[in-house]
């Protein structure tokens, strides 16, 4: 690949690649738009895009940018399957839905959060119910906020005391309590989660069968695209997935207390896939995850963050500021091509397997 063809991350560009592919394969767009706009005043939708019939049985979803920097690879990976996708070998009751940066601001903004600071892995919690409190997280808050000096000398001693895997257990379970901490969870629904919700009303809940891929990157080996299914306990497709995709796929379990070597925080609440499992408990649904690695873990953790103090009290714009954006690009969409070429290939496969699969299912 030339350097030239690599897409800078730019939300708008991003979005019209997309919008532009989805077009040309005959793909019904419907868009959502954000209240809030990007840093250059652009405007800012989560763009869903409907291949087939509204009321197929049979769905592939893919979704793109739940944590918004995240998106430049999860549309790359849209895009790249719609690439070789031909609507008239689309069999009858099956269909693609494709949902185009699920958190359009942080993709814009080149942030993992969204507007208000909340990981959205950690807020597809029912706001509804009592809201997790990570108690643990309190000793470790002042590392996020206050003086910076303060912070880092809070951070190195943390270190020392009680080491990476410590720190990185309890500040990535989550929390709910801090607005301006790191891995916030928010209050209530955020601005996507109503989105997703009224997505799954109008083009999910008709749906008998769904495999879907919700795509990240960040957490995991260099260049390895880990393919995980995310829930609190068992599901009935669980099976499906196994026979599906054998070693290839790891069933991660979270709760309090659970642990996972694969990078991914097993600790955490509101996970994205547990919400759909919530959501559609009557549809026979494969939820899923594709997580790319890219940097150590310690290291995009300093990334991380860098650049939430930089938009906590900094200012962007500023070279240093250009810097930590740059270096935060770097972490979840690394320019490498390589890397690139490794995680497209790999993404295509789990696509590919999926979607034949689906093809294949038959009704019990
Ligand atoms: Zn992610």
């Amino acid at each position: 690949m030339m350097t030239a063809d690599i897409p800078l991350a730019d939300y708008t560009t991003q979005r019209s690649r997309f919008i532009s592919m989805a077009e040309t394969k005959g793909g019904l767009i419907h868009s959502y738009p954000h209240p809030l706009s990007g840093p250059k005043g652009e405007l800012l939708y989560t763009d869903v895009a409907l291949f087939g019939s509204e009321t197929a049985s049979r769905m592939m979803l893919v979704i793109s940018g739940t944590h918004g920097v995240e998106g430049y690879y999860g549309s790359e990976s849209q895009i790249a399957w719609l690439a070789q996708f031909e609507m008239n070998q689309l069999p009858a009751d099956t269909a693609l839905l494709f949902i185009h940066l699920l958190n359009p601001w942080g993709t814009a903004h080149l942030r993992r959060v969204n507007e208000d600071n909340i990981d959205l892995n950690r807020g597809f919690i029912d706001f509804s119910q009592t809201i997790p409190s990570n108690q643990d997280y309190l000793r470790w808050h002042d590392i996020y906020s206050g003086e910076r000096e303060f912070a880092d000398r809070q951070l190195a001693s943390a270190l020392s005391r009680e080491g990476w895997p410590a720190l990185k257990r309890v500040v990535e379970a989550g929390q709910y309590q801090y607005p301006t901490g790191l891995f916030y969870g928010g209050n209530q629904p955020s601005w996507s989660m109503q989105t997703m919700q009224a997505i799954i009303e109008r083009h999910l809940s008709r749906a008998r069968t769904i495999i879907s891929f919700d795509l990240h990157t960040g957490a995991g080996a260099w260049a390895h695209p880990m393919l995980l299914s995310i829930a609190e306990q068992p599901f009935p497709a669980h099976a499906w997935g196994k026979r599906l995709y054998k070693e290839s796929l790891t069933l991660l379990f979270t709760g309090a207390g659970r642990d996972s070597d694969t990078g991914v925080a097993a600790t955490a609440t509101g996970y994205l896939s547990q919400f759909l499992l919530n959501a559609l408990p009557d549809t026979q649904i494969l939820p899923l995850v594709v997580e790319c690695g890219t940097y150590p873990a310690e290291e995009m953790h300093r990334r991380l963050r860098n650049d939430h103090w930089l938009h906590l009290k900094g200012n962007p714009a500023t070279a240093e500021g250009q810097e930590i954006k740059r270096d935060l690009v770097e972490a979840f969409w690394p320019a490498d091509e390589d890397w690139r070429a490794l995680v497209a290939l790999r993404t295509q496969q789990y696509f590919a397997r999926g979607w034949r699969a689906l093809l294949n299912e038959t009704e019990d």
